[in-house]
């Protein structure tokens, strides 16, 4: 049975550091762990340990267009992103699968490098693209969460404006292959779609058990546009129409939105480096977190940003730091749960993002022996903060090896 011995442990939903003398795995769950004390820090002069965390979730990903690394330098969201146009999609067109899969696979071993064991992926193309990303998912292990879209927009400009036609039979014929190879649906904006097909969505994804995701509020374009066509900004629409599971962005979610969402019981997914990075506004983590939203974090697309939740907790630890404006707020822990356990509300499950005997063997090893480790005084802390992949030793989902650093024995 393979054991790593006298590791330290994020045990337990809280994610709670404590010595380990024996954590064990047997197939795909995790058969013994024998917990010592808590501890939060290591010592001056110490040999450091190995440090056992839940294996990462990012909850929000573009891995489609992983293909084009900063391809969109220089672009606004608008132009770089937004259909039918943009130069995602344009890009895409021009890919066979032969050329895209390598790309995609490259990133999602880049993922499991990282700590990462699971991400959602708005998949663009169709339910081709779907079966792309899920042939990408089996060969590397790291479990894609497949949340498809139309491969065009199924309605034209003018049918949008006036917001009243429904699917026509074609779209409806691709949304229900889409959604044999998918796990549920994702859509660009509110504004891609009228309100009638938002509503027919959520019926057909309800009668077959799918996920539902939008974007919502990246830029005050989403709402404006929604206003201007439907009288009532997107996050509201996407709530009472939609019904949506996730909702991906709010980077410019105002008070009152905030106390919708909450309201509404809806896990929200933020993106900072991916808001930074196309020059928008930061998320309000501070103000999310202190409404008590259940809260995710994603890296967004595989063209803006490299997948590593661990370039993703660093930037949000310190950004909500920045934002409460004072050197405690939040806790470290707080932060580590966008990753982890918070997880558990959306995808319910064999999905616990967290380490207790009898859970799935889903976990990262990381080496806190390294000399810019090993005299942590805050290990959580470290974790979100100086944690690079080169310290990542080995990630398992559900028993199944998905890296392992040279040189690394866990038999
Ligand atoms: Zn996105």
């Amino acid at each position: 049975m393979p054991t790593l011995h006298h590791c330290i442990v994020l045990h337990g939903p809280d994610l709670v550091p404590h010595r380990c003398r024996r954590f064990s795995w047997s197939g795909d769950t995790l058969s013994a762990i024998d917990l010592d004390e808590p501890v939060s820090s290591l010592t001056t002069d110490g040999p450091g340990a190995l440090v056992v965390i839940p294996g990462l979730y990012n909850s929000h990903t573009h891995m489609g267009d992983s293909v084009l690394p900063d391809g969109a330098t220089g672009l606004t969201l608008e132009e770089g992103f937004f259909r039918p146009n943009g130069y995602k999609y344009r890009e895409l067109t021009k890919l066979t699968p032969e050329t895209h899969l390598p790309h995609v696979e490259a990133h999602l071993r880049y993922m499991a490098r990282t700590g990462t064991v699971c991400h959602l992926d708005f998949r663009e193309q169709g339910p081709d693209g779907a079966r792309l990303l899920r042939k990408a998912s089996d060969q590397t292990g790291v479990l894609s969460v497949i949340l498809g879209q139309f491969n065009q927009v199924p309605f034209n400009l003018e049918q949008l404006r006036a917001n009243r036609d429904a699917f026509n039979p074609a779209a409806r014929a691709e949304l229900d292959e889409l959604l044999s190879v998918a796990d549920g649906f994702s859509e660009s904006t509110m504004n891609d779609l009228t309100d009638s097909a938002w509503r027919e969505l959520r019926d057909v994804t309800q009668a077959r058990g799918k996920l539902r995701a939008i974007h919502c509020l990246e830029n005050e374009g989403y709402r404006d546009l929604s206003v201007a066509i439907t009288g009532r900004g997107d996050l509201i629409r996407a709530i009472e129409l939609y019904d949506p599971h996730i909702i991906v962005h709010l980077t410019v979610a105002n008070s009152e939105e905030i106390a919708l969402l909450v309201h509404a019981r809806k896990t929200g997914v933020l993106n900072p480096r991916a808001n930074a990075n196309l020059g928008l506004p930061l998320p309000p983590v501070a103000a999310l977190l202190t409404a008590g939203a259940n809260l995710l974090l994603g890296t967004d697309n595989g063209l803006l940003n490299s997948p590593s939740m661990l370039a993703e907790l660093d930037f949000t630890y310190k950004l909500a730091k920045s934002q409460f404006g004072d050197a405690i707020r939040p806790d470290p822990t707080t932060i580590l749960k966008l990753a982890t356990s918070n997880i558990r509300a959306v995808l319910g499950g064999d999905h616990y993002g967290y380490l207790q005997q009898g859970l799935p063997a889903t976990f990262a090893v990381l080496d806190f022996r390294q000399p810019h480790l090993r005299a942590s005084r805050h290990i959580t802390a470290s974790v979100l903060t100086r944690v690079t992949p080169e310290d990542v030793l080995a990630t398992f989902r559900e028993g199944r090896e998905l890296w392992r650093a040279p040189g690394f024995d866990v038999s």
